[in-house]
């Protein structure tokens, strides 16, 4: 690429200069969050002072957020399934309650603020739980305030905006994979210091790309931190950090912080943790995706004609993204019923026997560990018999 390297800047995290680009979408289109196949690029820089991957925004974020990025409106309880426990099923957001809970249980009747909500399914939970707790919503959008009403009277949510009367009154400001998405994680921060009272803590659940490498393509999500840059991060926004871990929710880091008192003497410096390990996971995460990108291509060259992707999530979506000519795309195949009669990238979504006659790709975007195996057991696919690509070659 000729202008490799154009993507820089400022750090998003610790605020050092010379971040370097270190992947770059082709191909004209990226993934969401939500599963999305969008037009658009992304790039993605690496910072070498504290290995914060920062990712170029996609279009314009503030309308995106407030009208378009729709979390599970449809209805109220629809969670996802988190894992399987002693054949008990857990769900995500009951989890991440679970897991709040554990990190920095709040004192009986504290004032608890869910920092970036979405329609509030979490704090809800949490509500609960803990019937005693006075549970504040805020978020930047109004379209999820239906369902706030559901739990919580009008005085205790805001929108866009929090009140100046919420200022220094929380004692417990949680925010959960909200951090990931903002263009100023620093004013962010800066932001629910001012909300909490002295001493209050907050409390986030980010993703973790070095856990979950899906998150490197993943285009709204700006920041993808470690723990180096979160230290970096934290520290700049006056916070110390208590706990942090990658273990409490798979694919996530867990952090509980205290925001230092503004006239406090200054801390002396924590030992930052290892850097290495951050830097090249990060830069072996961008080779791995863009290699994957470059075997599509190639595989697509050698195997001209209508094609058909297995797989609607987010490997799937990816494969997608990546090819020369998306017009030969005819249609993605999935197995979840969930799925079926949705469009992704302008084209439907079918069940598995309904492989067009004529594919002469088919591109199978499953979790490599069951590919072949769910592949072989696919009637459709032994009658057309379609040249197939897989993730792990
Ligand atoms: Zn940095």
């Amino acid at each position: 690429v000729s202008d490799a390297g154009t993507f820089a800047g400022t750090c998003l995290a610790c605020g050092a200069p010379g971040c370097r680009e270190i992947y770059r979408s082709r191909g004209g289109f990226v993934v969401t969050s939500l599963g999305e196949v969008r037009r658009g690029e992304l790039r993605t820089a690496l910072c070498h002072a504290c290995g914060h991957l920062r990712s170029s925004p996609i279009g314009d974020l503030a309308a995106y957020y407030d009208e378009q990025y729709r979390i599970s409106l449809d209805s109220d309880d629809d969670d996802q399934l988190y894992a399987v426990v002693d054949g008990k099923r857990i769900f995500r957001v009951e989890h991440q309650v679970a897991t709040l809970l554990a990190l920095a249980p709040p004192a009986h009747g504290a004032r608890v603020l869910d920092y970036g909500c979405a329609k509030g399914a979490s704090a809800r939970k949490l509500l609960s739980a803990r019937p005693d707790l006075s549970v504040h919503l805020f978020d930047v959008s109004t379209m999820y305030t239906p369902f706030w009403a559901k739990f919580v009277t009008p005085d205790r949510w805001a929108t866009h905006r929090t009140p100046d009367a919420w200022k220094g009154s929380f004692d417990v400001v949680m925010s959960l994979f909200v951090l990931e998405h903002v263009e100023d994680p620093v004013a962010m921060l800066a932001a629910i210091r001012s909300l909490l009272r002295p001493g209050g803590r907050v409390v986030l659940i980010v993703p973790n790309v070095w856990a979950n490498s899906a998150d490197f393509i993943v285009a709204d999500h700006i920041n993808h931190f470690g723990r180096s840059s979160l230290g970096a991060l934290f520290a700049r926004a006056g916070f110390v950090i208590d706990v942090l871990d990658d273990r409490s929710f798979a694919g996530a880091w867990t952090l509980s912080a205290t925001a230092t008192a503004v006239d406090s003497p200054a801390k002396p410096p924590q030992p930052a943790p290892a850097l290495a390990p951050d830097i090249d996971g990060a830069t072996n995460i961008a080779r791995v995706w863009s290699e994957l990108g470059d075997r599509v291509r190639a595989f697509e060259s050698a195997n001209p004609g209508t094609a058909a992707v297995y797989g609607s999530g987010v490997y799937g979506a990816f494969i997608a993204t990546c090819l020369s000519d998306p017009d030969r795309l005819r249609c993605f195949l999935d197995q979840s019923p969930f799925r079926r009669g949705k469009r992704l990238m302008d084209r439907p979504i079918v069940a598995p026997d309904e492989l067009p006659n004529d594919t002469k790709a088919l591109y199978v975007g499953l979790n490599p560990a069951i590919a072949r195996r769910v592949i072989d057991g696919v009637e459709s696919v032994r009658r057309v018999a379609p040249a197939c690509f897989f993730v792990e070659a």
